[in-house]
């Protein structure tokens, strides 16, 4: 491992790469992350409707994914937009869960929804928004789900995994010393504006190094366009993430919210058909990540 690294994280000692440690496995319902498999996440950003949520659960597990994402309680950019449906949508995503055996992920905004969301969801999202939210990080630590934790949208990785240290401190014992969270990349913000975000590739790697957690990708959010979304899950997988995080929509013309992002339910079965051969490549490397070498004297 690269020596500045190792004094850069080794701080967070819950959540960092030791050398002794075996990576952490997340259980979500009966899916396990970072265990070796590729576990993908798909669905529409809100849950908008029964009959919405329900094409879009049963489009996406037919085409292999494993967790379905909706979100009821929207962080939205302007505050005139679509703030989600709350309880009603908590419910519809339990519905989901029963008609098609998906586990679901969904997002607490703030601490006092903890509790709520906890009753609904197996995976609980903490948006790029709230990854300094340390009241709602220390709550969703002590609530007994795992925990999928978004990279904000300024923060280094640094920043990143001292939010991970944050749950992992409150996570109760009986997580054995694995903390129950997952590290999501979905872009950061640069100059650069051709895409929403820039998506940082190599977070992965340098994640997968430094950290014993599985890492997912959003590229969705990272894109801002569906066009890009495909190319942009070949290349998490190639660099080994563990799995996608992917907005899904059965009209996403009619979105209520992030519709040119969303890929249409033919578009998501596509991709992850055509994700097969390079699922293939990050399953013959030798190892999931590529060991990376120490190097020195560079800027
Ligand atoms: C989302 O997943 O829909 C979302 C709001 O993501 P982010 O917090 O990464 O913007
Ligand atoms: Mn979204």
């Amino acid at each position: 491992m690269n020596p500045k690294w190792n004094g850069q994280f080794s701080c967070f000692d819950l959540v960092a790469q030791t050398g002794a440690c075996a990576p952490v496995v997340v259980r979500v319902g009966n899916v396990e992350i970072g265990g070796g498999d590729f576990v993908v996440m798909a669905g529409p950003c809100a849950v908008e409707s029964e009959g919405q949520l329900m094409r879009t659960a049963e489009a996406v597990v037919a085409a292999g994914a494993r967790i379905l994402r909706g979100g009821a309680y929207k962080p939205r950019s302007s505050p005139y937009a679509f703030q989600g449906l709350g309880i009603e949508g908590l419910k519809l995503l339990r519905k989901a869960r029963e008609a098609t055996g998906l586990a679901i992920v969904t997002e607490a905004m703030s601490e006092e929804d903890v509790d709520l969301v906890a009753e609904y969801a197996d995976l609980m999202q903490v948006g790029t928004r709230s990854m300094e939210n340390y009241a709602l990080l220390e709550k969703l630590g002590g609530c007994g789900r795992p925990v999928l934790l978004k990279r904000g949208m300024t923060a280094t990785l640094e920043e990143f995994l001292r939010s991970a240290q944050v749950i992992a401190m409150a996570m109760p014992r009986i997580t054995n010393g694995n903390p129950q969270i997952v590290l999501c990349e979905r872009g950061i913000r640069t100059f650069e504006t051709a895409t929403r975000n820039t998506l940082d590739i190599a977070a992965v790697p340098v994640l997968k190094t430094v950290s014993r957690l599985p890492v997912i990708v959003d590229p969705s959010h990272a894109a801002g366009v569906r066009s890009l979304v495909p190319v942009l899950a070949r290349a998490a997988a190639v660099v080994g993430a563990d799995g996608l995080l992917v907005e899904v929509h059965p009209a996403p013309d009619k979105a209520m919210s992030d519709g040119e992002q969303s890929l249409t339910l033919p578009q998501f079965h596509d991709m992850m058909d055509d994700l097969e051969p390079y699922l293939a490549i990050r399953d013959a490397a030798r190892q999931p990540v590529p060991q990376l070498a120490v190097v020195g004297g560079n800027d």
